[in-house]
């Protein structure tokens, strides 16, 4: 019999409604491909905080490469108090920590769920968002911080890319657009970051050698907003930077449907971490009307991710029956979350899943 184990990190916020959903749907596949798992949960985030004074404990983050893979929830991270006094970033960490560079955001409709976008419009991208370095100044420097004040009303920030890093991320990126429609969009502000942007696009180009048969671009991020929300059907696989990549995600996932119908993985080069497209939805939480899709999904990724990289069958196919179930529940207007119309809860949702999945 296969056994994997993964650690599992709920979170703040709907972080752990959605990682309890994400959950009951694994151990449904894991049963129905007879998989033994293992699951060890670990406290993180806000409770972390009240318990051991800071919202991640640096052995939860070093066992964690013990594992898998990692399930990770939401984290409230705007109201953590400030890293000396505990409030280390999660993600930031796990994915500095566990050198997870490659942020991995695809973005789809589906003919049956409506978008927000006008009648008849398609999307079916990914975004490849570098994340270890960029515009964050929690994780651009190796002493200090990329944010700094000279004085009270002067504030200064650091942006940090490098060839290794554009490089890994280009790389990886090509070569998922050579399993998909042959795309690449590489995203910038080439006109005002002539050295940063500058290095970004010219490792890209470096990398789009060897990748003859994609069909390789380029657009300077403000357009490349307009020319997302016009023509989204246009774009395959987006490589840009870790800001930038943010922000273009959410832009992707609202407009194919919501924050909360898209999954998304940090994976570097041997691990994965599966962790919601979306943020930690405080005003939300705790009343069972989240939508655990976006969760699902990450952990569907994460497996066809470990399945891809460890030519493990079980595991693909364990994702590949995640990913349809979910899609075949939300072909049911009756079975959807508020969030898309719908009025079922986030345990009712997961639970309808888990059923599809056990016959997958
Ligand atoms: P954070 O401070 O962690 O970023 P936030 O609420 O400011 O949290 P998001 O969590 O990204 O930012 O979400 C913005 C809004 O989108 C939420 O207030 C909520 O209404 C909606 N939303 C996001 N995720 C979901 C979800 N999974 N289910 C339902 N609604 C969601």
């Amino acid at each position: 019999m296969h056994k994997f184990k993964f650690i599992v990190l709920p979170c703040d916020g709907i972080g752990p409604e959605i990682v309890d959903a994400s959950v009951r749907v694994l151990k449904a596949a894991a049963a129905r491909y007879k998989v033994d798992l293992q699951l060890d949960y670990k406290t993180v985030g806000f409770d972390s905080l009240n318990r051991f004074g800071t919202t991640l404990r640096e052995d939860v983050l070093q066992m964690s490469k013990d594992y898998d893979g990692i399930i990770l929830g939401t984290q409230s991270h705007a109201d953590y108090p400030k890293p000396e006094e505990g409030g280390r970033n999660v993600s930031s960490s796990y994915r500095v920590g566990l050198d997870l560079y490659a942020n991995i955001r695809p973005a789809r409709t589906r003919s049956y769920v409506d978008t927000n976008m006008p009648e008849g419009r398609t999307m079916d991208l990914v975004i490849m968002r570098e994340s270890t370095e960029g515009f964050y100044a929690d994780r651009n420097m190796t002493r200090g911080c990329g944010e700094m004040m000279p004085s009270p009303d002067m504030a200064l920030a650091v942006r940090k890319i490098t060839r290794h890093c554009s490089e890994r991320i280009a790389r990886r990126s090509f070569e998922l657009a050579m399993t998909r429609r042959k795309k690449l969009t590489a995203i910038h502000k080439l006109n005002c970051f002539l050295m940063t942007d500058g290095l970004f696009m010219d490792a890209v180009r470096n990398v789009a050698k060897d990748f003859p048969d994609v069909e390789f671009n380029d657009l300077l991020v403000d357009a490349s907003t307009a020319h997302l929300v016009r023509t989204p059907e246009v774009f395959d696989v987006i490589v840009t930077t870790n800001f930038f990549g943010d922000i273009l995600s959410d832009l992707t996932s609202e407009l194919s449907g919501g924050l909360g119908m898209a999954g998304s993985i940090n994976a570097g080069d041997d691990m994965c971490c599966a962790q919601a497209q979306h943020g930690s939805a405080p005003t939300i939480a705790g009343k069972d009307i989240a939508n655990p899709v976006s969760m699902i999904l990450s952990v569907a990724m994460m497996l066809s991710w470990l399945g891809d990289r460890r030519k493990s069958e079980v595991l693909s196919e364990m994702g590949a029956a995640m990913t349809r179930s979910v899609d075949k529940v939300l072909e049911n207007p009756l079975t959807r979350t508020r969030d898309i119309g719908g009025s079922m809860g986030c345990r009712d949702f997961a639970a309808c899943v888990e059923e599809v999945v056990a016959r997958a």
